[in-house]
């Protein structure tokens, strides 16, 4: 597997006599270690890497930088996991890179191979299925049908239209999971936040911008009620990209999904969430939510306070918010932001045993974690000495599923048949008896 190098202009080269290796943390391997590569997935992005120097195997064998160019690396496609992050050495000075992921790329047999697997078989986000004319034609039907609704402007001018963000586009085309952005403001301060990147500490922009205005229960719910009855398998899912935490707007979303509940029992509701107030998102469940995905860096509570940088909530009030979904028989996922070198940590590995063996979680979305793993470990305070050789993420897929068998893998948070089929039970979202009000909100 040769190695891949740049020049300036972004033109990209394959190195004959070199081969290429993967990184690991601080770590280099050879290509071979990372097990099966894959043909580049379409839809992946290929990026040349300012300031920074290719790193790989020369025809002595020895890993060292090649000699010129600057490194290359792959946004891979969604619904796929990376398992290596691009190799190279740091010129001092080099720009910060921004919010993507930075997976290994080789060259072989005439095409672009990467180390990664297809985590989720469905074709959600697949390149393949996005067609303009038809994104085109469900944008307008929407624009006519809800003339008044704020939502559905900016999901289609901002989220469609700018950002090209396949689950707005999948709403547009009527199938699979509809966003309900809801909350400009959050209660944590993620040192890889995309929709917020403060400029007095952080060298980069956000990769989109927050939702600027509360929509009301109303907008939200007559949108939903639309695609839920409309569309196949669908989903309406709160806490998107472009906004902060729905968990600050829970009164808003507890009231939409009341009314949604009102007209239809269709489909899922579903909310991505930090998962910081167990008492609010018990509420939520109760008026009517049926999963929940919670996104961490890290099962440790010390490495995931010093990412979130959370306001007021703790890791373990984190962990109660899993525990009480689960009792109360809601699917629960989390959105395991995954680096090679940090997530196979077997300090980490144990800690994620001991939170799915401590909650019941029934899901890890295997999400390639869209940071510069360079800023990561200066911004985290990680120093090399107190790092163990990684396990490998491969090792980790294979063996998790060994120990804990009902777990289950994704890369989208799942649609109301495979949650049945999992839960074993109908999920039919009826309201439970709601306890008292929590005293925190927007
Ligand atoms: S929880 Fe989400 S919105 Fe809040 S800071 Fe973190 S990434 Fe940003």
């Amino acid at each position: 597997m040769q190695l891949m190098w740049a020049d300036e202009a972004g033109q990209l080269y394959d190195a004959p006599d070199w081969q290429v290796v993967g990184r690991s943390a601080f770590w280099y391997y050879p290509w071979q270690a990372y097990g099966r590569w894959i043909p580049l997935p379409e839809g992946s992005t290929l990026f040349h890497l300012p300031g920074r120097r290719p790193i790989g195997i020369d025809p002595q064998g020895r890993i060292r930088p090649y000699p010129k160019g600057w490194a290359v690396a792959a946004f891979v496609a969604p619904a796929h996991t990376q398992l290596a992050l691009s190799a190279y050495g740091k010129n001092p000075g080099a720009p910060t890179l921004p919010l993507y992921a930075y997976t290994a790329v080789g060259w072989k047999d005439g095409r672009f191979w990467v180390p990664a697997v297809r985590i989720d078989p469905l074709p959600r986000q697949d390149a393949s299925q996005f067609h303009p004319p038809a994104i085109a034609r469900g944008v307008q039907t929407l624009r006519k049908r809800f003339p008044h609704n704020r939502l559905v402007q900016h999901l289609m001018d901002n989220c469609v239209e700018r950002y090209c963000c396949p689950a707005a586009r999948n709403f547009a085309l009527g199938r699979w999971e509809a966003p309900l952005p809801t909350s400009p403001a959050c209660n944590a301060a993620c040192i890889g936040c995309i929709s917020l990147q403060e400029p007095h500490e952080s060298p980069i922009p956000s990769a989109q911008e927050r939702l600027s205005f509360l929509p009301t229960p109303e907008e939200i719910a007559e949108i939903a009620i639309y695609h839920l009855e409309h569309a196949p398998l669908p989903i309406v899912s709160f806490g998107q990209g472009c906004e902060g935490e729905p968990l600050l707007a829970w009164r808003i979303i507890e009231k939409a999904v009341q009314l949604i509940r009102q007209k239809t029992a269709k489909g899922i509701l579903n909310l991505n969430t930090n998962g910081a107030w167990p008492a609010v998102i018990e509420r939520l469940a109760r008026a009517g939510i049926d999963s929940f995905r919670i996104s961490l860096n890290s099962a440790q509570p010390e490495w995931y306070e010093r990412y979130y940088r959370p306001r007021n909530y703790s890791f373990a009030m984190v962990k109660e918010s899993m525990q009480r979904l689960v009792r109360l028989g809601k699917w629960v996922s989390i959105n395991y932001f995954t680096l090679p070198g940090f997530t196979d940590q077997p300090a980490e590995y144990a800690a994620l045993q001991q939170l799915i063996q401590d909650t019941g979680l029934h899901m890890i979305q295997w999400r390639n974690f869209n940071i510069d793993p360079d800023w990561y470990i200066e911004r985290m305070g990680f120093d090399r000495e107190a790092f163990e050789g990684p396990l490998g993420v491969r090792f980790l897929l294979d063996d998790l599923k060994r120990r804990f068998p009902h777990l289950t893998y994704g890369y989208f948070n799942p649609t109301g048949p495979f949650i049945r089929r999992h839960l074993g039970k109908t999920v039919l979202s009826l309201p439970l008896q709601s306890p008292t009000t929590p005293q925190t909100s927007l």
